[in-house]
């Protein structure tokens, strides 16, 4: 239906050149000045590279036709080609793109050779539409189809609206090959004209807020890590493992049930550090960190309490099996020592186990009760584990060494 419309082309092509080189001013104004965002300008570049094309576009009749078709449709699908490269910046994936710069080769060769490559002008812009629709539906796919896990719905959005625009170039790749070809002008206003421009230019407006979402949902991922990690060994801090207590403590309010904590502390650490410089002793940090994790199930947390003491919470979890979990860890952790340069440096732990809510209905209560007991393990000559006093079901009496559990 390319009925002609009331509607000047070259006032809409005026509009949408305006409105992407204020999208690409925006996006390189924040790119440029953030770093951390290198994903964000790269875009901003491209915008900036397919608002020159729009205006080479609208240039035409003014320039050459095939001077304005030629540099117009080249830098369209370089733009989009670009606009690729910053998705693959964003997901820190190589930017090797041989697929789209044989794109925009071809593109040039063909429209650079003109009648002598393709004869029918119509073609040749059908072409280059479907052109562009692949790559529209190139940077939905790797955007939409395997976000990254961080700020999946920003990614989702953008995908979608990438989805959209491939659809409005399909939409004129169809409308170009079928439109009768004595009727055909680049600068005819039809129908789909007034819907490919007026629809592009709202989808790259909706493609630009779904960029800048997708960069400040990342970055508030990272602020969120942040706050709530140990920036050593990424274990949880202090105040995220009282957040996760109080959410146990809630959950266990409805469910009646309970859950353990473990807290580790690493037996003459300062010697260690002595001996083998803060550096190592980082190294083990980290590395014990890692294999706690390993060690416990998939819904229990690390976090990291002190220097170098770490707890471990165990939700749905009793004293006894904890304290199980807790010895299996030690007797691992001596068996491994740590590595360091093909030498094996011996490394022991002791631990307290402490039960919610018997020996605290609150964290410092809990903690509290978790670090006496690990106190009595030094005591006790450290490399070994204590429970509690007074826990529901124990399985050895109040402050037991259990190192005799396998
Ligand atoms: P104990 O068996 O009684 O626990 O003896 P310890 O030497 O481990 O004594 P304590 O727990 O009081 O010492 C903690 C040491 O841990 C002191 C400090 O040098 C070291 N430490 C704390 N935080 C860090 C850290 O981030 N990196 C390194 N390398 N060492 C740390
Ligand atoms: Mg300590
Ligand atoms: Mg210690």
């Amino acid at each position: 239906m390319a009925t002609d419309m009331e509607l000047d082309l070259r006032s809409l092509y005026l509009m949408s050149v305006l409105v992407s080189l204020s999208l690409a001013g925006i996006t390189l104004f924040f790119g440029w000045r953030d770093t951390e965002n290198r994903a964000i300008r790269d875009w901003g570049v491209s915008t900036l590279v397919v608002a020159i094309g729009l205006a080479m576009v609208m240039l035409r009749g003014a320039v050459s036709e095939f001077l304005s078709q030629l540099l117009g449709d080249t830098l369209l699908i370089t733009g989009a080609t670009l606009a690729y490269r910053s998705f693959l910046v964003y997901r820190a994936e190589p930017t090797r793109d041989p697929a789209g710069w044989l794109l925009v080769l071809a593109v040039t060769g063909m429209l650079a050779l003109g009648d002598a490559a393709i004869a029918k002008a119509s073609l040749r812009s059908a072409i280059v539409s479907g052109v562009l629709c692949a790559q529209m539906w190139r940077i939905s796919w790797i955007v939409g189809y395997r976000p990254l896990p961080v700020a999946v719905l920003p990614q989702r959005f953008t995908a979608g609206s990438y989805l959209l625009f491939g659809a409005l170039f399909l939409m004129r790749t169809v409308f170009t090959l079928f439109r009768p070809p004595e009727g055909f002008s680049v600068m005819s206003i039809s129908f789909s004209d007034a819907v490919m421009i007026g629809g592009g230019t709202v989808m790259w407006i909706s493609a630009t807020l779904g960029v800048m979402w997708m960069a400040i949902g990342r970055q508030q991922a990272i602020l969120e890590l942040l706050a709530s990690h140990d920036p050593l060994t990424s274990a949880l801090n202090r105040s995220a493992m009282a957040e996760a207590f109080e959410r146990e403590k809630y959950r266990c309010s409805r469910t009646k049930g309970g859950f353990a904590v473990a807290l580790f502390d690493i037996d003459h650490f300062k010697r260690f550090n002595d001996d083998y410089g803060h550096l190592v002793g980082d190294r083990v940090l980290k590395s014990l960190v890692q294999s706690l994790k390993g060690m416990v199930r998939q819904n229990d947390l690390v976090g990291r309490y002190g220097g170098e003491e770490f707890v471990i919470l165990m939700p749905d979890t009793e004293l006894s099996v904890a304290a199980q979990v807790a010895e299996r860890a030690r007797k691992r952790i001596e068996a491994d020592g740590f590595v360091k340069g093909g030498r094996v440096l011996p490394l022991t732990v002791s631990a307290g186990i402490a039960e919610f809510p018997e020996h605290g209905s609150d964290w410092d209560g809990l903690l509290g009760a978790a670090d006496s007991a690990m106190y009595r393990a030094k005591a006790n000559g450290r490399n070994c584990i204590v429970v509690a006093e007074g826990g529901r079901g124990e399985p050895a009496p109040p402050g037991q060494t259990i190192q005799q559990f396998d």
